[in-house]
């Protein structure tokens, strides 16, 4: 197995570029313990964690540009304020060791149904930077990232950069199902981000169907009938409930019945929608 160790940002596009079949390796959470379980064995490995640009995020444009190698517990710490969907999310990945490595560029690049980043980056309308050498930058939307089961729309000779993510202006949630409250990889979950500048909500269904997703419907009906100054309206909740179950389309799994993922999704989408309402009122009052 080659191992490539580019440390700036123009090498690791110019390795990716000579060698589409090396496999990027960031945290490694993913890629050495399917090297260790026999997953597969790539012929190269292309290390990025000497290009330490990855690891930065700042503020651009009114934007959140998170580096792709920027690790869950660093979130935690420095974005809870401005990304509060992502960091919670955060919080719920794996261990302090797992959440030390894994970063949110790697969640990505894994493109599980299952991985905790990504109902966030959705309901927050986050765009993935990712580039080439022979293409440039590409910014592809959060929603037209994830293709299929732990497929994306990055190509075999694109790597990712960064995530770009808006400051919330609102109450975000995310909720997560596991067989256990710790290290444990979602059974399904679920985050919210209300947008009160733009009278939307967005949403993000994760570990229900064969890539994350938003449940559509569930928003568009929120964007026609919530009133933004008033009490939720129980009957509304409701039909916000039964359309994000509606958008899930799961499977039974060793994780978890189809069944009770669209039950567990329905309650969630309830749950937080009624969390971010009291937030969001209780701060119109305040
Ligand atoms: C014990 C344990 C518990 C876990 N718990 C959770 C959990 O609760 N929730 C959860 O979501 N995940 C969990 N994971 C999975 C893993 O930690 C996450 O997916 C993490 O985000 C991966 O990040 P990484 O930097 O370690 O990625 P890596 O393992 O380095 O890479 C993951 C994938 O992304 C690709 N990649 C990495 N960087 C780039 C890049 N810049 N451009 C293009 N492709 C890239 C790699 O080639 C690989 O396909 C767990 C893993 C373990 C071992």
């Amino acid at each position: 197995m080659d191992f490539l160790r580019p440390t700036t940002w123009e090498e690791a596009l110019a390795a990716k570029a000579d060698r589409p079949d090396a496999v990027p390796i960031q945290g490694g959470t993913d890629v050495m313990v399917e090297i260790n379980m026999d997953v597969r064995r790539p012929a190269a490995l292309l290390d990025l964690n000497q290009v330490t640009e990855l690891r930065e995020w700042a503020m651009v444009g009114g934007t959140c540009r998170v580096g792709a190698a920027v690790p869950y517990a660093r979130i935690i710490d420095e974005l809870g304020g401005p990304l509060p969907g992502l960091a919670q999310a955060a919080r719920t990945v794996g261990s302090p060791q797992i959440r030390n490595r894994g970063s949110v560029g790697g969640n990505l690049g894994a493109a599980s149904p299952a991985g905790d980043s990504h109902p966030p980056l959705l309901a927050a309308g986050a765009v993935v930077e990712v580039d080439s050498r022979e293409r440039g930058v590409r910014m592809i939307p959060a929603d037209e990232f994830y293709l299929g089961v732990k497929r994306s729309a990055l190509e075999p000779d694109e790597l990712i950069r960064a995530v770009h993510v808006r400051p919330a202006t609102g109450p975000q949630y995310f909720s997560k199902v596991g067989t256990r409250n710790a290290m444990v990889i979602a059974v399904c979950s679920f985050a919210i981000a209300l947008h009160p500048d733009e009278r939307r909500v967005g949403t993000g269904i994760g570990s229900a169907a064969p890539t994350p997703r938003r449940a559509l419907e569930a928003e568009e009906l929120l964007a026609r009938e919530l009133d933004w100054t008033a009490p939720l309206d129980p009957a509304l909740t409701r039909r916000f409930g039964e359309l994000c179950a509606a958008a899930a389309a799961p499977i039974d799994d060793v994780r978890g019945k189809a069944a009770y993922r669209v039950h567990a999704i329905g309650v969630m989408a309830r749950r937080t929608l009624a969390w971010a309402w009291n937030d969001h009122l209780g701060k119109r009052a305040a």
